[in-house]
């Protein structure tokens, strides 16, 4: 299959982006694939509607089908033909966050194909916070079931030539824009108990959602590895977002930190494989590796979300065989969006933590 890739600029006019947008739209309404840039990370867009767009994004993927799609909507009036009610703290949250990036999980509507969802009686539900991808959902006709644009096991893509690696000759179209600044997926939150419950973190944080709707609860397999319970999101099971080289968090006193990570680089390295680091402004200068990528600091949270899916796509790119993160451990612990970032960090590195 050809895939025609669409470059809109930030500085084109109106009319010509709004003329692209229509002829993305109309593939996703004839059952066609599209992928297009979010606030949050890069999706591969279909009719929610089709079964078979649900069943050709699941193929385009290589994704396995017990692994829902999230439902993209433009509009809040859209909501209710796709979920059976929408509880009162369900409509508070969007009032607070939406267009954003947060997903809510509700009781499905008939109408949704089993295929959109998984096979599950709850659909996934979110109103992205980008101009191109709400205008692109509108010609669609207002419903775009879009799971992330990467091939699955691959890191979520945070710019368009990532998406281009992973499916170009498998779907219709790839909308090549700027976006992506959060560069984490969005955090999803069932609202279909009394308490709501975070399946997945992300840069909405519990304190954000129970400063507007009070309690909250959050799955304990996102800050409990070894807990038996399988995930409540299907998709949070599997090992995403993996490198080709083995990953490490290395948790501890800074110096300590640095002290075991150049001794390990340097004895992979003197036997001829190449190694890699994500550390933090201040530690940098310290570090040596093959290839070392700066997190920011320490204390910003956004500047290390917005790069690490990039940073395991450059690894990749680079043949790194070994590659050392820093942990983010303490704010892993508060809760806030350093939990989402340690959460990727971690899925990405199968869980293997050296404590120093
Ligand atoms: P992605 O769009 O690639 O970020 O993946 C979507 C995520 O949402 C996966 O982790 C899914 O398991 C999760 N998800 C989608 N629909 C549901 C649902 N009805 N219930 C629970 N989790 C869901
Ligand atoms: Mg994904």
């Amino acid at each position: 299959m050809e895939t025609k890739i669409l470059t809109i600029g930030a500085s084109d006019p109106t009319a010509s982006v709004g003329e692209k947008l229509a002829c993305a739209g109309s593939i996703i309404r004839q059952g066609g694939l599209v992928a297009f840039p979010t606030e949050t990370v890069y999706g591969l867009g279909g009719d929610a509607f089709n079964p078979e767009s649900s069943r050709k994004i699941y193929a385009a993927k290589g994704r396995p089908g017990d692994n829902p799609l999230i439902i993209h909507i433009a509009d809040m009036a859209h909501l209710e033909r796709i979920v059976r009610a929408v509880p009162a703290k369900a409509r508070m949250l969007a009032d607070a966050f939406w267009p954003g990036p947060l997903t809510m999980i509700f009781e499905k509507a008939a109408a949704v194909p089993y295929q959109t969802t998984g096979g599950l009686d709850t659909v996934a539900v979110r109103m992205p916070n980008h101009p191109l991808a709400n205008l692109l959902i509108r010609e669609a006709g207002g419903y775009v079931a879009a799971p992330s644009a990467n091939l699955s096991g691959k890191p979520s893509p945070t710019l368009a030539k990532y998406v281009i690696q992973d499916m170009a000759g498998r779907i219709d179209m790839i909308i090549d824009a700027d976006g992506a600044q959060i560069g984490l997926e969005s955090t999803i939150v069932d609202v279909t108990c009394e308490v709501p419950m975070i399946l997945r973190p992300g840069y909405i944080t519990q304190q954000m959602l129970s400063g507007v709707v009070g309690e909250t609860d959050m799955d304990v397999t996102i800050y409990d590895s070894s807990s038996p319970q399988a995930p409540r999101a299907p998709g949070m099971k599997y090992r995403h977002y993996a490198p080709k080289g083995e990953l490490v968090v290395v948790d501890g006193d800074p110096q300590e930190v640095v002290r075991y990570i150049n001794e390990q680089t340097a004895m992979h390295e003197a036997q001829g494989e190449r190694t890699g680091i994500i550390g933090t402004s201040r530690m940098l200068a310290q570090y040596r590796a093959s290839s070392v990528k700066n997190a920011g600091d320490r204390e910003d949270f956004r500047t290390v979300a917005g790069q690490l899916y990039t940073f395991l796509r450059e690894f990749d790119d680079e043949d790194i065989a070994y590659i050392y993160a820093e942990s983010f451990a303490e704010t892993f612990e508060d809760k806030g969006f350093g939990q989402a970032v340690m959460n990727r960090l971690l899925k990405a590195a199968g869980h293997r933590v050296v404590h120093v």
